[in-house]
């Protein structure tokens, strides 16, 4: 009987570690999938980087219950951590207090209904769904009376070409092009960008973060230049709410990138949308939009355009995601940043991610599609009314238990990766890429 079977939940990140604590706190059998081999593998990509939400809003309520009564050391609520002190000091102990219900190195590769595919009407409504994995062992089947899909969008970086389609020849140098923040404070990955020429291609937070860590390398090496391509028309607010911002970490790293630009360590270019990647004579790189204008020839280049939903896993499923964003349709315009723009998330939970499939919930960061607003907080909500409403709680499931921090930002940015390039671009722009003078550069 589907009442009996464990509810599964795809990814032990952040997201998916709270559903499998308030799952666990409901007394309702769980079984979390892990494609890597810990606790929040993607964070565990971006160790380096330094969060700019405080760890009083990266703790769930239901998995902070359970880590107390397991004697957990919670960290300094105003502190901010980076992604491996989140990992370290938060997502490892609460796997661990989760025990056996989460099983690692299980990828999962698709969720249907049993028997039946999304065509078919009959039994959606009774029978189980299953989860299918590739495991070291082989494949394996679960099935499951819900499955919420907390898998992230790490896996699935934006390229580089305007069109959302990888440009003409980025595959063919994926050696010199990063999607991921650098870690510069390793020194062989310091080595390969200290002296260079290096583009940049992105307006989120991400790009900013590489930004004031390339800037870093810059005063240290001398010849390293820095290329920062935008798509948008104009920067705009491109460096977000600074003071206005809630979350004060997020509006000062706008600031910090803000002043690198200002002093001239940061050449920027807007209007410009990658349609080809080729080489010159002695190998360097040279970038091509497609109104046909030619960049500098660079030696590397940092792609930070933002990530994308991998709905793969999901198409035997029945899904309503708006044809935009491809995020449930229902939550679509509270993130859209065509529509507000302001970069602020909004509480939401069952109502907005029940789908036309009984049961399938996506949820986390891959609820927002290619918005780029999400917050882990946001998160936590969104697991904490299904949950309830899986326990039958209906009054929970639709009570708003979060209030969520401002950006200060209108028409401007998202928060980590290249939004909507119509935000802070859009129709009063200049057409063509601009070479734009942000501050005046340093005299030496
Ligand atoms: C550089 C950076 C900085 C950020 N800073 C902040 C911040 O300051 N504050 C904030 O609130 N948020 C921040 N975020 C957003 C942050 O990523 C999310 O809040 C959080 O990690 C989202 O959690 P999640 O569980 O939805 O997804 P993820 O953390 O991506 O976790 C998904 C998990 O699913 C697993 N998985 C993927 N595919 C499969 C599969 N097929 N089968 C099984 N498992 C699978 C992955 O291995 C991973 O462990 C930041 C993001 C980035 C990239």
């Amino acid at each position: 009987m589907p009442g009996e079977l464990p509810v599964v939940v795809i990814g032990a990140g952040p997201v998916g570690l709270a559903a499998a604590a308030h799952l666990t706190q409901h007394e309702i059998p769980v079984v979390v999938l892990e494609a890597g081999d810990r606790a929040g593998t993607a964070v565990a990509q971006w160790n380096h980087v330094r969060l700019f939400s405080a760890w009083s809003e990266l703790i769930d309520p239901a998995a902070e219950k359970l880590l107390d009564a397991a004697g957990w050391q919670r960290p300094a609520p105003t502190a901010y951590p980076s992604g491996a002190d989140w990992v370290d000091d938060y997502l490892a102990p609460l796997a661990a207090a989760l025990k056996d219900r989460i099983r690692y190195g299980v990828r999962v590769t698709g969720v249907a209904r049993r028997g039946r595919d999304r065509v078919v009407d009959a039994g959606r409504e009774t029978e189980p769904i299953t989860v299918h994995a590739d495991t070291q062992a082989g494949e394996e089947r679960f099935s499951a009376r819900a499955v919420i899909d907390a898998s992230g969008t790490w896996m699935s970086p934006n390229p580089l070409g305007g069109d959302g389609l990888p440009a003409m020849g980025e595959r063919a140098h994926a050696d010199r092009i990063a999607y991921r923040v650098p870690n510069l404070a390793d020194a062989e990955v310091r080595a390969r960008y200290a002296g260079r020429r290096i583009a940049i291609a992105g307006s989120g937070h991400s790009a900013l973060t590489a930004i004031v860590a390339l800037v870093d390398v810059a005063k240290e090496h001398p010849g390293t230049e820095i290329l920062w391509l935008l798509r948008r028309g104009a920067v705009g607010a491109v460096f977000g709410g600074g003071d206005a911002d809630q979350l004060p970490a997020r509006g000062a790293l706008g600031q910090r990138a803000k002043a690198a630009a200002e002093a001239g360590h940061v050449r920027t270019v807007t209007g410009f949308r990658t349609s080809d990647v080729t080489t010159t004579a002695d190998g360097r790189l040279v970038l091509e939009s497609f109104d046909g204008h030619q960049l500098e020839p660079v030696d590397e280049i940092v792609v930070l355009t933002g990530f994308r939903p991998d709905l793969s896993t999901l198409s035997e499923v029945r899904l309503d995601l708006d044809p935009v964003l491809e995020a449930p349709r229902r939550l679509a315009p509270l993130i859209d940043p065509n529509v507000h723009s302001c970069g602020t998330v909004y509480p939401h939970g069952v109502a907005e991610l029940t789908q036309p499939e009984p049961n399938v919930y996506v949820v986390g960061m891959k609820s927002y599609g290619r918005a780029t607003t999400f917050l882990a907080m946001t998160g936590y909500e969104q697991v904490r009314s299904i949950v309830a409403e899986l326990a039958g709680d209906h009054e929970a499931a639709a009570r708003v238990e979060l209030t969520l921090p401002e950006t200060g930002v209108c028409g401007g940015a998202g928060v980590f990766d290249d939004p909507a390039e119509s935000a802070g671009g859009g129709c009063c722009a200049p057409a063509g890429p601009q070479l734009v003078q942000i501050g005046f550069p340093e005299r030496s």
